[in-house]
């Protein structure tokens, strides 16, 4: 699962949203066709309104490629959507989208305002994800929110630039309902799962194919581009849809759901027309024996009949792309029968976008649909497994989570073998980087012990000194030739018992960077000084020196591991919001030292009594990267903790 931030989990009151919605809507006469795209916003919309943000929307529509087209502006937009909202949706009338009239309108706004920003496809930089664009529309906002997953497949300005220079991003419920269903059905389905691929050509969804083979149970292929399967396999298609180029892949295809185990299933028989138009002649034939001058147009009959028996059994099935010119009423059979089969079928159903989702809504099915996906290329670039840059930048801001167990000083060798393999298993399915950081007499055998595994070993603390008269000590040199990556540096416990000071931290962090370990750095305050009201100020100063000489490059790839003193080892745990204020306020301090984007890549980590019952909500904090684990870590609760998204 991605570390996604939702509308939910954010304050946005008094703060500047802006939020990239998809109006691309239909236009004739400069008039809104088809609302259905506007109608979706509004919750968000809503949310962010009654949560008190100032909310300023921004959309493409239609392809103006860089140019300011005045019958493709979003004033229309902004109009329609004032109605809908009930309250008046300001239109920044600016050609430059980011231009002095945005800036005046936004900052006249106040809690609860809303206003529409002009075509953002206007600027000729916003396709190109050029930096100066992305960074004008994130200096008009405190917050940013994705909601249009229509474009989650392009990486623009307005969907993936902006986040780099945004402290916070969260995606909108649009956007989470696509990365849930879609994500859910393909990652996670319940089984059996089948997928119903059919469109025109085998060209567009090769990598869907390829992909899908991988999870699916049941692969069932229909529509044009069935016919380069069968002339596969020998059969006459006459005239029908065939790429040649890829016959040869069919086969391979068809090798591929054979040695899976995946039950492929190909049309038996075709509906042909002497030619390609509504009022053809057409008649119904076996798949493999389509006449010279007829092509097929639909499946017939006995295929879908088998087709939806196969629907029947799945408990999971995605659909995308119709089995025959649908857009012909006399060809539309094999689709509507389709369309019924997921809607009877006892299942989670998920369309992809574009026409098998037009289908579906045209046949009166949409109703019946777990979901349709509003996305048609970025729907079927989630069915081929990729990461959509709109989705990936707006969830976690590129940021992975790393969750670290200290162990502290617990567990011989022998002993943390033991731990170790029972923790393997537990750990294993974890979308966050895992790191157990281990006594340094453990270090070795551990390294041994997670070979081939998702797991990362560090050490407790280390000297800053190369070697020489420490005797005791641990330079960084034996870290790292004993395999470890990560160290952990001022922890709060070496702080008081060992009197370890904000400089002997600093020494060890620049030390561990010029080795190419990973330091951990610790921050927090006592239970005194979170009374006093000096929690914010104390933290900065420990961060401000721990980082002296640190260059931005090396400060990227650093870990910060806030721990509240008064929350280790007492079972008090800072609440989501205590947690998320003083590592957003790090992330703001690093900021001030470095800059934006090295503010956005380090990762911040809350450490104090976490647990698998409290690791969902902390972690699901926009600032918060994960957790540096102390007793909890020694338990199968690790297991948890690190899975806190499943
Ligand atoms: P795609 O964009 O690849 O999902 O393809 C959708 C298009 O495939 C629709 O416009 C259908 O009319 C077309 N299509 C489906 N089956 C056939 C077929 N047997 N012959 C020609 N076109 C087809």
């Amino acid at each position: 699962m991605l570390n996604k931030v939702s509308v939910d989990d954010i304050d946005v009151r008094g703060k500047k949203v802006l939020v990239r919605c998809d109006f691309n809507v239909p236009l004739a006469d400069g008039a809104i066709t088809d609302d259905t795209r506007i109608v979706a916003s509004l919750p968000t919309i809503n949310k962010l309104v009654e949560g008190g943000g100032r909310v300023i929307l921004c959309s493409h529509l239609g392809k103006p490629k860089g140019t300011v087209k005045p019958e493709l502006s979003l004033k229309p937009v902004a109009e329609r959507l004032s109605e809908l909202l009930g309250k008046e949706v300001r239109f920044a009338a600016d050609p430059e989208v980011t231009g002095p009239n945005a800036k005046a309108a936004s900052e006249a706004m106040q809690d609860g305002d809303v206003i529409l920003l002009e075509n953002t496809r206007f600027r000729k930089e916003e396709e190109k994800n050029e930096d100066n664009f992305s960074q004008e529309l994130a200096a008009l906002c405190d917050v940013y929110v994705n909601d249009a997953f229509g474009t989650a497949h392009r990486a623009h300005c307005s969907n993936v630039g902006v986040t780099k220079y945004v402290p916070t991003a969260a995606v909108g419920y649009l956007m989470q309902r696509e990365i849930e269903f879609l994500g859910n059905a393909v990652d996670n389905p319940a089984r059996p799962f089948a997928a119903v691929l059919g469109g025109s050509k085998v060209s567009s969804k090769i990598s869907v194919i390829n992909n899908l083979l991988e999870k699916v149970d049941i692969l069932i292929i229909g529509g044009g581009m069935a016919y380069t399967f069968i002339k596969a396999q020998g059969g006459s298609i006459g005239n029908s849809l065939v790429e040649e180029d890829y016959i040869e892949y069919a086969k391979e295809m068809v090798e591929k759901a054979k040695a899976k185990g995946v039950k492929m299933l190909l049309p038996t028989d075709t509906v042909v027309a002497d030619r390609f138009d509504n009022e053809a002649n057409s008649k119904v034939v076996p798949s493999g024996e389509i006449p010279e001058g007829w092509m097929g147009v639909d499946i017939g009959p006995e295929t879908i009949a088998a087709f939806s028996a196969a629907v029947s059994e799945a408990k999971t099935v995605v659909w995308n792309g119709p089995m025959g010119v649908f857009e012909m009423e006399n060809f539309a059979a094999g689709t509507r029968a389709m369309a019924e089969a997921l809607a009877n079928a006892d299942a989670v159903t998920v369309i992809g976008g574009g026409d098998s989702a037009a289908a579906v809504n045209q046949m009166g099915y949409g109703d019946k649909m777990t979901h349709i996906s509003t996305g048609g290329g970025a729907s079927l670039e989630f069915l081929e497994g990729k990461v959509l840059p709109g989705v990936a930048a707006a969830t976690d801001k590129g940021r992975r989570k790393i969750i670290a167990g200290n162990w502290k000083m617990n567990k011989t060798p022998s002993e943390a073998l033991a731990l170790i393999e029972m923790l393997k298993p537990l750990v294993a399915g974890a979308d966050a980087d895992v790191v157990f950081c281990v006594p340094a007499i453990d270090i070795i055998p551990a390294v041994s012990a997670v070979k081939g595994t998702n797991i990362h070993i560090g050490a407790e603390n280390m000297y800053f000194e190369e070697s020489g008269a420490y005797t005791g000590e641990i330079s960084p040199a034996m870290l790292t030739d004993a395999g470890a990556e990560y160290v952990i540096i001022g922890h709060s416990e070496r702080r008081g018992y060992f009197a370890e000071t904000d400089e002997t931290v600093n020494k060890k962090v620049l030390k561990a960077f010029e080795h190419g370990l990973i330091p951990i750095i610790c921050c927090g305050e006592s239970l005194t000084q979170r009374e006093q009201g000096i929690t914010i100020e104390w933290v900065r100063q420990q961060i401000k020196i721990a980082f002296l000489g640190v260059n931005a490059d090396q400060a990227k790839t650093a870990v910060i591991a806030y721990e509240p003193i008064w929350a280790i080892g007492t079972g008090k745990v800072a609440t989501d919001e205590q947690a998320e204020e003083v590592c957003c306020a790090i992330r703001k301090c690093i900021e001030d030292i470095y800059d934006t984007d090295t503010a956005a890549a380090i990762r911040i980590q809350y450490g104090g009594s976490v647990t698998g019952a409290s690791a969902a909500g902390l972690f699901a904090m926009p600032d918060i990267d994960g957790g540096l684990v102390g007793g909890a870590s020694l338990k199968e609760d690790f297991g948890k903790i690190v899975n806190y998204d499943k």
